[in-house]
């Protein structure tokens, strides 16, 4: 099965359509939230015959779903906690994605465990990750991912000369995958809507529809408008993250899940602060420590501590860094220091709360819950077994539609882009000389749309002034900054900046520098005039000063009241 590519578009025309069609035509199933978890499930929903809507608040993808480690893995942690199920499920996604459903988007990476003590560490930790390995292979087929091997001392210091001396008495190299985790929410809608679903971004519910106790769709505002609507539907689910409870309480707190909020931080850095050619795993006290290769960079991090501030914007303070950079300062020969940290995002877990107080101990599995008639809720979980999420989530729609629906088929069905991306891939030389850009170009391009790429060297070939660099943001093109707002649903200025593209953490300026160009390129498909380009570019910069500054502030709450003073460009209503 393959997406219709002609319809995977998100541009200005089709949210109009799909507004449209969600306020005169009652679908089969309306998801609430764009995250991972509903965009999963609007995807999971299309392919299964039905019709679907899908209405995002904010951005897409702009909750927790862009803020994670972006590894797709099963978890050496829950291995150690003998998660063995979850382990094994999480794996045999890994497996999936990596080699059938999103090549171009997830890859291969290695991680390099180094021993502080002697012999039984090895023995221990060795143990662990050869069943990881072993959990990792699905029904006897291959993994896709080299095994782990052992290293002297030696090797593992040539390997990461990073590392100090003292830090290493041998190590283990391992392998997981990672991900763009903004653009694969992003590009679970695009393939959704080329199944026909109707996605739409900047929307928000405020409450539900009801018949007696049954929900029969929901209330919503286009925020870009005002305008009010109402969207029906025979089975509403909710895929809100940490907004759960906000949603709970529209149908008169007569919910079944409690969701919590942990918040975890990450640095960015750049690639020549710290040599080593292999990812770094260092066992923290309460958790793990991650330093991932991320383009010319690296993500460091997180951390695990509980937020009750504001969910949309969740703060790194000065105390979060500081503690990311002690952990990380414990194994590095040269440490690294606050000038060094390029970028810091910050996101927030939704863990299903349990007994423990700890939050760093609380399930990383999730639920799906039938409160009312009608309404389907689905929380918990984590990024990489989002497929199996939206599966038992429809699962639970199924039951309540009169329709005989037949069984999730997502492990068939590539994303967008998938499909046709090896040959582009082995192409790439060729595509290199017929477009004038240069090899490094076609790559990146290729690991950031797939197949789709295409569409946009078409647009570079239509226009090639598109295929100059971003001013400020030289590793991105300026079409790739059109294409955002003419196929990928982006339609303001941090949305292209921070998911789109990663040029707010990946520039020392924070993008501050790209800010009014990428608004110039943004103004013709989305329409701008003069006075919206500089709102826009003064919006960018006030949110930017703000996290600035919050990242300065000793406490959680000092830093959220800092950013709460820079309101969003669309602020959802309270
Ligand atoms: C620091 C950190 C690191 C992580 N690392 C990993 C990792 O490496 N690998 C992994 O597998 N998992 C990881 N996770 C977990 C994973 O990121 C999350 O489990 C996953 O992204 C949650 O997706 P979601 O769709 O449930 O929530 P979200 O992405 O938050 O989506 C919910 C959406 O609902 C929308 N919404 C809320 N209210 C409304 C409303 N009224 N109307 C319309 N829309 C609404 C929000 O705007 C939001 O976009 C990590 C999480 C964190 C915080």
């Amino acid at each position: 099965m393959t997406a219709d590519t002609r319809n995977t578009r998100l541009g200005p025309a089709e949210r109009d359509r799909a507004l449209t069609a969600l306020a005169r035509t009652e679908h089969q199933v309306l998801v609430v939230g764009g995250g991972v978890v509903g965009a999963g499930v609007a995807l999971d929903a299309a392919t299964r015959g039905l019709s679907v809507g899908l209405i995002e608040a904010r951005d897409f993808g702009s909750g927790t779903s862009s803020r994670s480690s972006k590894l797709i893995h099963g978890g050496l942690r829950y291995l150690e906690q003998l998660n063995i199920g979850l382990v094994r499920e999480a794996l045999t996604e890994r497996s999936l994605l990596l080699q059938r459903l999103a090549p171009h988007l997830v890859r291969p990476v290695s991680f390099l465990f180094p021993f502080t003590h002697h012999v039984w560490e090895r023995a221990y930790i060795g143990a662990g990750v050869t069943a990881y390995d072993l959990l990792g292979m699905t029904m006897g087929q291959a993994k896709g991912l080299p095994g782990h091997r052992q290293l002297t001392r030696h090797a593992a210091l040539r390997l990461a000369p990073a590392l100090k001396r003292s830090a290493v008495t041998g190590a283990l190299v391992y392998w997981d995958a990672q991900v763009d985790d903004a653009r694969y929410v992003l590009t679970l809608l695009r393939t959704a809507a080329g199944y026909g679903a109707n996605v739409v971004s900047r929307t928000q519910v405020t409450g539900f529809l009801r018949e007696g106790e049954r929900v029969t769709g929901v209330r919503a505002v286009d925020l870009e408008t005002g305008r009010e609507l109402e969207i029906r539907a025979q089975q509403v689910v909710n895929a809100t993250g940490v907004w759960t409870d906000e949603i709970q309480q529209m149908v008169g707190g007569r919910g079944m899940i409690n969701v919590r909020a942990s918040k975890g931080i990450h640095l960015v850095v750049p690639r020549d602060r710290l040599q080593s050619n292999t990812g770094i795993i260092l066992r923290t006290e309460k958790s793990v420590l991650f330093i991932i290769p991320w383009g010319r960079h690296w993500i460091v991090g997180t951390t695990d501590t509980d937020w009750t501030l504001d969910k949309a914007h969740p703060a790194a303070s000065r105390a979060d860094i500081d503690y990311v950079l002690a952990q990380v300062n414990r194994v590095l020969a040269v440490p690294l220091t606050r000038e060094d940290v390029a970028g810091v995002y910050a996101g927030l877990r939704p863990l299903l709360a349990g007994e423990s107080d700890s939050t760093s101990r609380l399930s990383r599995e999730h639920v799906v819950a039938h409160p009312v008639p009608g309404l389907v809720m689905i929380a918990g979980g984590k990024y990489t077994t989002y497929r199996l999420m939206a599966r038992d989530a429809v699962d639970a729609v199924a039951h309540g539609l009169d329709w005989r629906v037949p069984p999730s088929c997502t492990d068939e069905v590539p994303l967008a882009g998938a499909d046709g991306y090896l040959p582009l891939w082995n192409a790439r030389h060729r595509l290199a000389r017929s477009s004038g850009l240069h090899v490094a170009r076609i790559e990146h391009l290729l690991g950031r749309y797939g197949a789709l790429a295409t569409e946009v060297l078409d647009m570079i070939a239509a226009e090639p002034d598109l295929g100059r660099p971003l001013t400020g943001a030289e590793d991105y093109l300026r079409a790739e900054v059109s294409y955002a707002a003419s196929h990928e649903g982006a339609r303001h200025l941090d949305d292209v900046l921070a998911r789109r593209t990663h040029i707010s953490i990946e520039t020392w300026d924070r993008g501050l520098s790209a800010a009014a160009e990428a608004a110039e390129l943004l103004a013709k498909p989305l329409r701008w005039d003069d006075r919206q380009v500089a709102n826009e570019i003064g919006h960018y910069l006030a949110t930017i000063e703000a996290e600035r500054a919050s990242q300065e502030e000793a406490t959680d709450q000092a830093a959220d009241a800092l950013l709460l003073d820079a309101p969003d460009i669309v602020p959802v209503i309270s």
